[in-house]
């Protein structure tokens, strides 16, 4: 018998069928608006981050810094089905699926329900911040339904890192080109810039201006 592939290694995918996936592996979180404890956002966060091999790290944005995973209840109307009880989207590059930002809306119906485990919908939630698809398996973070898990399975692992692999590629030829040519610019103006060196004339004090 074959073995069942690691379905969490499906990531989210934008309209045109992109894979989403992060450009970088250092990734900020915040909590926005009242209602959500940040103790258990940092719990959901720190729960990915134990994926040694995703080479994670994830941590509260700073005091004017734009977060990269940003976390809500939902304001006024829920937009989505009654028994969704969250919500993430991604802004990604729709031709790439580079993501720069993830926004995780939580339903205030079901996030201040009894039943929820706000933990356990936090870890599931920031699965699909970070990329990752639904799975059928129920011994995982990223089952489909409403599940009271709180840590990783072999599968979700498995997940991520495939997705954090992308984010320790190296960069693309045509950007490192263009470094290059930023480099060497400033050499190529130097013969005509620089006069020759004066004499230190004695007394002068070194200024720079
Ligand atoms: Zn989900």
């Amino acid at each position: 018998m074959l073995a069942v592939p690691a379905h969490a290694a499906d990531s989210l995918e934008t309209v045109y069928g992109m894979p989403v996936y992060w450009p970088q592996s250092v990734l900020t979180w915040a909590v926005v608006g009242e209602g959500i404890d940040p103790q258990l956002v940092q719990f959901a966060a720190a729960t990915w981050q134990a994926a040694r091999c995703a080479q994670l790290r994830l941590r509260p944005a700073r005091a004017g810094e734009v977060a990269d995973i940003v976390v809500r209840l939902a304001w006024g109307k829920w937009a989505h089905a009654e028994d969704e009880a969250a919500w993430t989207a991604h802004k990604a590059d729709q031709d790439t699926g580079e993501a720069r930002q993830a926004n995780i809306v939580l339903n205030p119906r079901w996030w201040r329900a009894s039943q929820v485990d706000q933990r356990a919908l936090l870890v599931h939630e920031f699965g699909h911040a970070l990329g990752l698809a639904h799975t059928i398996d129920r011994g995982t973070v990223m089952f489909g339904g409403l599940g009271q898990r709180t840590t990783l399975s072999d599968d979700d692992r498995a997940g991520v890192c495939a997705v954090f692999a992308k984010a320790r590629q190296p960069a693309a030829p045509r950007p490192l080109q263009r470094a290059w040519l930023a480099a060497l610019a400033p050499l190529a103006w130097l013969p005509l810039r620089a006069g020759r060196p004066r004499p230190a004339s004695p007394g002068s004090g070194a200024r720079r201006r």
